[in-house]
């Protein structure tokens, strides 16, 4: 049985590049005859707006993008992720770490890795178990560690085979994304041990979105393109958990003036839903789809699960 979700940060309301991804996986849903749920993803609370989740319930609600089932809160589902980090905890593949950012840059400074623009240094893997772990030191947060015994690579429709290489030291990932194809990614290199908990004590979107996908059934994830390099992470995460890992579609983005990806930072406005029809349209042209050959919004999604079936639910998809 398909379940798809919508899983939303509600740190502000919608805009038209969240209602691409809202669209999208709610057409795969309906494409497929499955269900369609909505998370919100509230689990990073100094970057939650107050009010936005119900905002953003009402702009999808608007667009006639109704859930099959009450939305999960992941603010209420704290004693899951805690259970889940036991669980990794107990099996030997997550661990404590005292580590600050500053302590990751120096020790990886000594090993001639400099930080680049923009993005996060790869944990060295400083308070591994093995290493001699804390040594003393208050624990911080805690880590996944991502180089485990083998694997069999996981149970996946032919076009997403995650091909685990056991013999290596490190894991590299590979698998199929349904829009983007072939994917790869070694996360004990070019990630390294990613954080569960937080130092602050917020749980890691990492681990709360893959808690909650096995608990929710998910069998499809339909998100942003800008999330794409997570899911390597979250598929180490549902072996070490033995839980499933669904299938990925990745959406295009829409981009803001300045090239990046359209956010609340660059200026994207909230979603006008009072004209739910041409916000529609909108995010239907970025996923490709046709025009709307009907006058209301009602019509044109009824008409866009038959373009969204022919363009990427191939049999067995
Ligand atoms: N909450 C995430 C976001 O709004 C999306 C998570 C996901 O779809 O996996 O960016």
């Amino acid at each position: 049985m398909y379940v798809g979700r919508f899983a939303p940060s509600p740190t502000g309301p919608l805009h038209a590049g969240s209602l691409v991804a809202a669209l999208a996986s709610w057409l795969d849903a309906r494409a497929h005859g499955g269900r369609w749920l909505v998370r919100i993803e509230d689990v990073d609370t100094p970057r939650c707006v107050p009010g936005a989740p119900e905002l953003i319930l009402r702009q999808l609600a608007a667009c006639g993008l109704h859930p099959d089932a009450p939305p999960l809160w992941q603010s209420w589902r704290g004693a899951r992720y805690e259970a889940a980090l036991a669980q990794l905890l107990a099996a030997g593949r997550a661990y404590p770490c005292a580590c600050s950012r500053k302590d990751i840059e120096q020790a990886q400074a000594a090993r001639g890795v400099a930080r680049q623009r923009g993005a996060e240094l790869p944990y060295p893997g400083t308070c591994r178990p093995e290493r001699g772990g804390l040594r003393g030191r208050p624990p911080r947060a805690w880590r996944l560690h991502t180089t485990f015994e083998s694997f069999e690579p996981p149970a996946l429709c032919q076009q997403a085979q995650a091909a685990i290489n056991s013999e290596a030291h490190t894991i590299p990932i590979e698998w199929c994304d349904r829009r983007l194809g072939p994917q790869r990614q070694n996360v004990a290199q070019e990630v390294g041990d990613f954080v569960l908990r937080r130092a602050d004590g917020l749980w890691a979107y990492q681990l709360a979105v893959v808690v909650d996908d096995a608990e929710q059934g998910v069998t499809h994830v339909v998100r942003g393109q800008d999330l794409a390099d997570n899911t390597p992470r979250q598929m180490l995460l549902q072996r070490a958990l033995g839980v499933a890992t669904p299938l990925y579609l990745h959406t295009p983005l829409v981009l803001a003036a300045d090239g990046h990806k359209l956010s609340k930072q660059n200026g994207a406005a909230p979603l006008d839903v009072s004209d739910a029809l041409s916000a529609l349209r909108q995010a239907a042209a970025v996923l490709g789809l046709p025009d709307a050959r009907a006058g209301t919004a009602g019509q044109a999604l009824r008409d866009w699960i038959g373009d969204w079936r022919r363009q990427w639910c191939p049999a067995g998809a």
